[in-house]
């Protein structure tokens, strides 16, 4: 998300790009530069939906390789952000960014306002940020043909509508403006009364307040983003064409978005018990250890069926029975094949997804399995009241380290986990913290093409999910109500909320 700057492409980022780019030069000795790093790299998660109209970049001028760099442009002290316009030439030193603010807020903002600078040519990827008049909303549907048009009534000095212009600009079919309060002609139309307050207009004229929790940036952008046909860039949704070839779509099941399915639990450990499992043909130092301390939180945490519970059991035993240093797959299978009371009947023989299905095959499934098994097994535990608060996690992060066949993950996990696990029973639960790395996973995976079109990754939950899960500080800034989402998560995954619907 934030380039990292060297000889070899500082060129091709700063010069005629056609975004804006925010450089910060610092140097790795620096006290100033460590502290503020987690600021920058907060920021870059904050804007990320910004990517194509302003990029943030990053230099360690106290690398001997880049000191050329650092002295082209002139900088001399640490941190130093500066701002290059887009299509820059080669002899722009950059915008200094003079007594900047120390937080994900100030930043955003003082950005815009350099944005703003930005005369002809203005970034392409870029929508206009001034304030609308009522002369162009008037003639808006003449000359573009997006289905919703949403009107930010602000007043001058406020910065949600810019926020939300820049936060929906990957998407299609919506088009953002924000309007001044002393905009009177659309203000009195719309008999307009509070000041931030959304509107969607059609082409028909018509139009509705877009009803909101909180009138606040991540709440409008939330709304905006689940609007009807309002889609991705480039990621088109499944069409009656589509639905009609695509033989996994016509099997789609109906499933409650606000309820998890044993199906997708009993599929997941299918397919991460026979197949993925199935791709190493001996487990022996780490990774059986991994296989035992899976299988063990498996045991004693799976809230499963009793003949699924009784084969996990005796694949636990025989497991811990087996005295050799290594242990085949071939003889884990076995034991998999015999402890069921009838053979191979306690799990599904193939994946049967539910509300893990995607839209299209290639979408979803066992990524989206693995995630709830865990996030139920670490509730479950939380449930049993065990007094190891990392014995969950931790196995969880062997599994992944160890056996998950999507080796990026893999390795994006593990950086995860060892730079946050030790928090883990300190002064985050184990609950808390996987929720918290799965939505930096959501946040890094917004708009990749493995992202399905009809399940965006937000940061769940929702606020139509759980509406106490989130607030705003009195800044306007979004806040997580730490507590609320707790009780969200241990409802959400707890046993009385599995459904064993589409099980045969
Ligand atoms: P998923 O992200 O799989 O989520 C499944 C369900 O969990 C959602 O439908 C929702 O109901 C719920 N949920 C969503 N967010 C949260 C949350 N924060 N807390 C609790 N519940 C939540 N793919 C990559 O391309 N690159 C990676 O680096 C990568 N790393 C991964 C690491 C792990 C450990 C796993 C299990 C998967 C990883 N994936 C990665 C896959 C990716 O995260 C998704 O699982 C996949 O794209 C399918 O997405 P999905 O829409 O089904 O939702």
């Amino acid at each position: 998300m934030i380039v990292v700057l060297s000889l070899d492409n500082v060129d091709s980022v700063l010069v005629n790009s056609t975004a804006a780019v925010v450089v910060e030069f610092y140097a790795s000795w620096c006290g100033h530069c460590v502290a503020f790093s987690p600021v920058w790299k907060s920021l870059a998660r904050d804007i990320k939906e910004w990517k194509p109209a302003v990029d943030l970049a990053a230099i360690d001028c106290a690398s001997e390789g880049n000191t050329q760099i650092c002295s082209r442009f002139d900088v001399r002290g640490y941190p130093t952000l500066k701002f290059f316009h887009a299509y820059s030439n080669a002899n722009t030193k950059g915008q200094v960014f003079k007594a900047y603010p120390r937080d994900v807020r100030g930043l955003r903002r003082k950005l815009i306002d350099l944005m703003e600078t930005h005369k002809d040519p203005w970034p392409p990827a870029c929508p206009p940020l001034e304030p609308a008049s009522t002369a162009e909303i008037d003639n808006f549907f003449k000359t573009t043909n997006v289905e919703h048009l949403a009107l930010i009534f602000e007043i001058t000095n406020s910065y949600v509508g810019r926020e939300v212009i820049l936060d929906m600009l990957h998407y299609e079919n919506l088009a953002v403006r924000r309007v001044l309060s002393t905009e009177e002609g659309l203000v009195t139309k719309l008999g307009v009364t509070d000041f931030p307050s959304c509107y969607l207009y059609n082409s028909s004229g018509n139009f509705i307040r877009l009803k909101v929790q909180n009138e606040a940036r991540v709440f409008y952008s939330y709304a905006l983003q689940t609007l009807p046909r309002v889609v991705r860039a480039g990621i088109p949704p499944p069409t009656a064409g589509d639905l009609k070839e695509n033989p996994t779509l016509e099997q789609e099941r109906p499933f409650n978005r606000s309820r998890v399915y044993m199906a997708d639990l009993e599929s997941t450990l299918y397919y991460s018990l026979r197949v993925e499992l199935a791709a190493h043909s001996v487990f022996k130092g780490e990774a059986l250890s991994a296989l035992q301390q899976y299988i063990a939180v498996l045991v004693k945490y799976f809230p499963g069926r009793p003949l699924v519970m009784n084969m996990l059991k005796s694949v636990g035993t025989w497991l811990k029975d087996q005295k050799d240093p290594e242990v085949s797959y071939s003889s884990l299978k076995d034991a998999l094949d015999n402890t069921a009371e009838v053979p191979n009947a306690a799990l599904p023989d193939k994946v049967s997804w539910v509300g893990c299905q995607g839209s299209r095959p290639h979408f979803r499934g066992y990524p989206c399995g693995l995630w709830t098994l865990f996030h139920v097994l670490t509730v479950q535990a939380k449930e049993a009241a065990k007094t190891d608060p990392q014995e969950v996690v931790q196995a969880l992060r062997s599994y992944v380290h160890n056996f998950f066949g999507c080796r990026e993950c893999a390795t994006h996990f593990e950086n995860m986990a060892k730079d946050s696990m030790s928090q883990v029973g300190t002064w985050l639960t184990p609950v808390m913290w996987l929720w918290s790395r799965h939505n930096q996973v959501n946040n890094r995976l917004a708009g990749a093409p493995s992202e399905d079109p009809r399940f965006p990754k937000i940061q769940w939950p929702s606020p139509d999910q759980c509406p106490s899960c989130h607030g705003v500080k009195t800044t306007g800034e979004h806040t997580w109500n730490q507590d609320e989402v707790l009780a969200f998560l241990h409802s959400h995954f707890s046993s009385k909320n599995l459904l064993s619907d589409y099980i045969e």
